[in-house]
């Protein structure tokens, strides 16, 4: 029996990278995958071919976490369609990295309104489901810099600390209806978020790791499947750092 057979999971900002990892690893333990990202285009098509031919129900919807509405309207449309929730993944994320010194008001906010209130919206509009079902396991994907802090990054690690809290809060508040909530903090994973940054930059990164070397988002995945399945039945409120051991 597959880990996932039977269960229907959201995942945000799922077109590529991370997200996209974790749908594919979550296909091939049987889950049906409701899919959110800013648009419908190439990828969102690809990557809804690849997980329909691994033989589960697979639906890539345009939709931007960050606003509040349109949160609840694609719950409401993909329970419509699915009929079920049991796993929802708050993956979608930015960065806007400069010194704080720099640091636009735009700037502070973007990061804000995408990396958190992106997962108030979702888990909010996920929760009745859930409370419904009497099962859940919420994901979210917060960061190390939440943890440790990093220069350059006042927003993004903010908007990833404030994740820890939340995760915190729920799995406090919906414990008792068998709904778990956990956070994952990747560390340096090699995505194109991370492909941004410099040459040296990313080298230095690697030199910091006792891996010595960055992650791939098929390893943020497999932690993703653990905290998702029954594997992880008697966890919640935790974070779970996949970071090759840079933070300690
Ligand atoms: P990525 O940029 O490769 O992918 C992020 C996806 O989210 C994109 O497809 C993007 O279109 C989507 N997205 C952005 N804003 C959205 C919105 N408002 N609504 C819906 N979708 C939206 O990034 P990634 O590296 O795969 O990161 C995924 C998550 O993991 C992010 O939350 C990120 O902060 C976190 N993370 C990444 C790393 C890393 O090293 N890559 C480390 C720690 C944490």
């Amino acid at each position: 029996m597959k880990l996932l057979q039977g269960k229907t999971a959201l995942i945000t900002g799922a077109s590529r990278g991370i997200g996209r990892a974790i749908a594919e690893k979550f296909a091939d333990e049987g889950a049906d995958l409701i899919l959110t990202d800013l648009f419908y285009d190439e990828h969102a098509k690809e990557l809804e071919k690849i997980l329909k031919d691994k033989g589960v129900k697979a639906k890539l919807y345009a939709s931007d976490a960050s606003d509040f509405e349109q949160a609840h309207q694609v719950v409401k449309e993909a329970l419509a369609e699915f009929g079920a929730i049991h796993i929802l993944v708050n993956n979608a994320g930015i960065t806007r990295d400069t010194l704080l010194m720099r640091m636009t008001e735009e700037q502070w906010d973007a990061v804000i309104k995408v990396n958190l209130k992106s997962v108030f919206n979702l888990t909010k509009a996920v929760q009745p489901v859930m409370l419904k079902q009497r099962e859940g396991s919420i994901i979210n994907m917060s960061s190390v810099v939440g943890v440790s802090g990093n220069a350059g990054q006042a927003n993004y690690s903010a908007s990833k600390a404030g994740m820890i809290g939340f995760t915190k809060t729920v799995a406090r508040e919906v414990g008792s209806r068998n709904i778990r909530c956990n956070a994952i903090a990747p560390g340096f994973i090699l995505t194109e978020m991370t492909a941004k940054l410099s040459e040296d930059v990313r080298k230095e990164w690697a030199a910091k790791i006792p891996l010595k070397r960055g992650g791939t988002p098929e390893e943020v995945a497999k932690a993703a499947l653990f905290l998702a399945s029954d594997l992880s039945s008697y966890v919640s409120g935790q974070v779970l750092q996949v970071c090759g051991g840079m933070l300690t």
